[in-house]
Order: C-alpha cells, then structure tokens, then sequence
C-alpha cells in the first residue's frame, strides 16, 4: 500500500444525480501529489492576455469547421443538431441584458440556493469561481457583460454510448448532451433572474472564453493529458459551460486530485490516439503548465481520448484506490479498457494503432477571410481567373464573401452555422 498523501472527500456537489448518497473519501497517493488546480504564473498569463489575447476556434479555425459541417460523414446528423440547438443558442445570445424579476435579499448569499437548483434541474456538477476574464476571448469582450462570478455547470454525456466511441453513437450522445445542457442552463438562468440578479448564459456553441480554468480554479477536476477537465466522477464524459451573473456567491477553491501526476504515468489516451495528436509531456503555455494537443491531428479523429480514459471509466476514486494498492493505473494495457473499433478500419487494441495517409490530416485550415484567400490563390494559380469578364466575376465574388466574413465578424460561427442574423 502506497503512503497516503491527502484525501479528497467529494462533495454532493460534484456527485451528479445521486446527490444523496454518501460523499466518497478519494485517497491521493503521495507521490501523486502536486498542487490544487494547475501550476501557473499570474504575470505570464496577464502578459498574454494584454499583448496576445485568446480567440475562439471556431473563428481561428472556421474554415475547418465549416468544411467538416458540409462534407463531414455526419453530416445529416450535424444539420439536425443544428435546427434543434438554434433556439438554445437565439436565448443565450442576448441573455445578459435581461433584467432580473424580483427583488434580491439584501445581503444574503444565494450560493446553496443556486447549487440545489443547478443539480435538481438536471447538471452533474456545479461550482462557484470568479468569473476570469483574461481568459475571454477577444471577438466576445463586448458581449460579456462585468459580472464578477462565474457559475460553472457540467452536464454528464450518457456512459454506454461513450465506451462505443468511435462511433455516430457517441456522436449523437455528445450533441445531444449539449442540447440538454443548453436547455437547464437557461432555466438556471431564469431561477437566477428570480433571485434578483442578472445572469449571462455562455452558450455551448459558442463559448464566449477558455472555461477549463475557471473549472480547475472552482475545484471541479484537473486538466487531462488529452486537454479536457477530469472530474472525479466522469473523467472527461461531460460538457461545460458558465452563467456569469452579480449574484452574491461564495467561491469554491481549486482541489489537488493527484490527475496532474497521474497523468503523466498514465498516458493511456497518448498512447492510443490514432491520430497522434497528444503530447507525453507537460509544457508551460501562456502562464500555465498544461499537456497541449496538436489541434490539426486531433480534428479529424476526436474524442478516442475520452473513451480509453480510466479515470471516465471507472471513476477518480475506483482509479486511486487500485493505485494506492498496487502502484498500477487500473485497466492499462487491457482491451477492455484501450481497445476501439474504427468504422471501414476494424478493431485495434492496445499496442496497435491504425495509419492514415497523409491526405487524412490535410483539411482546411484558419479563419473565414484566410481560407477566401487561399481559395482565390488557387484559383489563380490553377488559371481560373482569366482577363475578362469571367475574371471580374471570380473577384466580384471574393470580395462579397469577404465583406460577409468580415462584417460577420464576431458572430461569424453564429451566423453561418445557426442562420442568424442582424435582425433576429
Ligand atoms: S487516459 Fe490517462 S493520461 Fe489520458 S487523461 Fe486519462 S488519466 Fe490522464
């Protein structure tokens, strides 16, 4: 048995539906031990933040969005997602502007109130931080409002169709995870707003910030080696987002699971990407020591990191006890916990790893305006834009998707994906 460092006694809280059974006692083995939350360095985090401010993916990365939502295998299932998540995501967009609709009680802390509420709607966890703004992404700042406090809520994503991960299964579930995720988060807001404060619903399709860290600053799990929150109960089988809201709340602080050590031993999801897009170790990135993901490798082959993850499995505390008894990360090296099948490709267990050809990883890449570009270079280069009339028609038409583009601006994900516009 190994030396017992700390232990973390999980709270309701964090327990999803089954908030009324016993807390679990998780014991951290000492030589597991790091630091509550992550390692980082607040004066290189507010330089980036002043000099290289985050921005979404889904504008850095539009072109490769909008190419996987149009010729995607999933196509028809990503439409139907779509229409289905519009209204979720119309409600969440003006959401900070609406006005509370009683009166608050004058200093009262609404925390537990908002707690119970949270998890009786339908979230498997809730915690409370303050609402970081270095992490805002630059296209958003005009459109988060200065709330002070963030609320940070998970959904849990269904077990069984998880472990079918890779799949159109798993696929469904995810979607279908966020959709009911966008639908309690406006009720939580509601309930809020009934309280006497504002709240401002970050919407799942379109994250206004980098959430991860105020999950770890709220206690709610560490960083994964794959880049997603573990929390103790799911691993990473779950979908985040935040109200941020003038509600008077209490912050939760953030917890050392022993997931920053463990990882590195760990290193399952590493070793079985089939797209090789993780990194066995931990760089210092913008402040914060992290594992980071090699976005272009992971893109076409998402999600087998969640799947083969022990800790998403079997649950932080059942990971911890057996490496407390035995040194050994539970299911390492075994098929029920590494193996996957990919469809056309066939089944891999541990040890093996199936190949693409380099045609797989070569998708379209960076913001609206640059794949435009891009685009028109090729035609150039190809002699499709000769002098004449049939020239003046190509640029004609890069110049009005360019305007569209750059008058999208910030809402570009938005108005493409959802159909939105100005007048909605
Ligand atoms: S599979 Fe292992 S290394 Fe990867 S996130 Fe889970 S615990 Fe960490």
């Amino acid at each position: 048995m190994l030396k017992i460092g700390h232990t973390v006694t999980v709270p309701g809280s964090l327990k999803g539906a089954g908030t009324d059974s016993e807390p679990d006692v998780i014991p951290i083995p000492q030589e597991l031990e790091t630091v509550p939350g992550h390692r980082q360095d607040p004066d290189t985090v507010n330089y980036y933040t002043r000099n290289y401010p985050l921005e979404t993916h889904n504008i850095e990365q539009f072109a490769w969005a909008s190419w996987y939502l149009n010729t995607g295998d999933i196509k028809d299932t990503l439409d139907e997602h779509l229409r289905l998540d519009r209204p979720l995501v119309l409600a969440a967009r003006d959401s900070g502007d609406v006005e509370p609709t009683a009166e608050p009680v004058p200093g009262k802390d609404v925390t537990s109130e908002i707690k119970q509420k949270a998890l009786e709607v339908g979230f498997a966890m809730v915690g409370f931080t303050a609402y970081d703004n270095r992490y805002t992404f630059k296209s958003k700042r005009g459109w988060v409002k200065p709330y002070p406090n963030a609320i940070c809520v998970a959904v849990e994503q269904p077990y069984e169709e998880t472990q079918t991960i890779p799949s159109e299964t798993a696929e469904k579930a995810a979607l279908a995870t966020y959709r009911r995720g966008g639908a309690l988060i406006l009720q939580l807001a509601d309930y809020i707003r009934s309280l006497g404060y504002h709240a401002q619903v970050h919407s799942y399709a379109d994250a206004a910030a980098a959430i991860i860290p105020m999950f770890v600053a709220a206690g709610m799990g560490q960083q994964g080696a794959m880049g997603y929150l573990l929390s103790p109960y799911f691993g990473s089988r779950h979908r985040l987002t935040v109200i941020t809201t003038d509600a008077p709340v209490t912050h939760d602080q953030p917890v050392d699971y022993g997931i920053n050590a463990l990882c590195d031993i760990c290193q399952v999801c590493v070793n079985r990407c089939p797209g090789r897009a993780l990194m066995r170790d931990k760089v210092w990135w913008r402040g914060v020591e992290k594992f980071k993901i090699v976005a272009k490798r992971c893109r076409p082959v998402m999600a087998v990191c969640m799947k083969v993850c022990p800790v998403q499995r079997y649950g932080l505390k059942t990971v911890m006890d057996h490496y407390a008894s035995t040194g050994q990360v539970l299911g390492k090296g075994t098929h029920d916990l590494e193996g996957y099948e990919m469809e056309g490709l066939g089944y891999f267990g541990p040890g093996e790893l199936p190949r693409f050809d380099a045609d797989f990883f070569h998708n379209p890449e960076g913001t609206a305006e640059g794949a435009l570009l891009e685009g028109l270079k090729a035609k150039i280069q190809s002699g499709q834009v000769p002098e004449g009339p049939e020239g003046d028609r190509v640029f004609r038409e890069f110049r009005a998707a360019l305007e569209k583009a750059v008058k999208d601006g910030g809402d570009v994900m938005e108005a493409e994906w959802y159909g939105l516009d100005d007048e909605e």
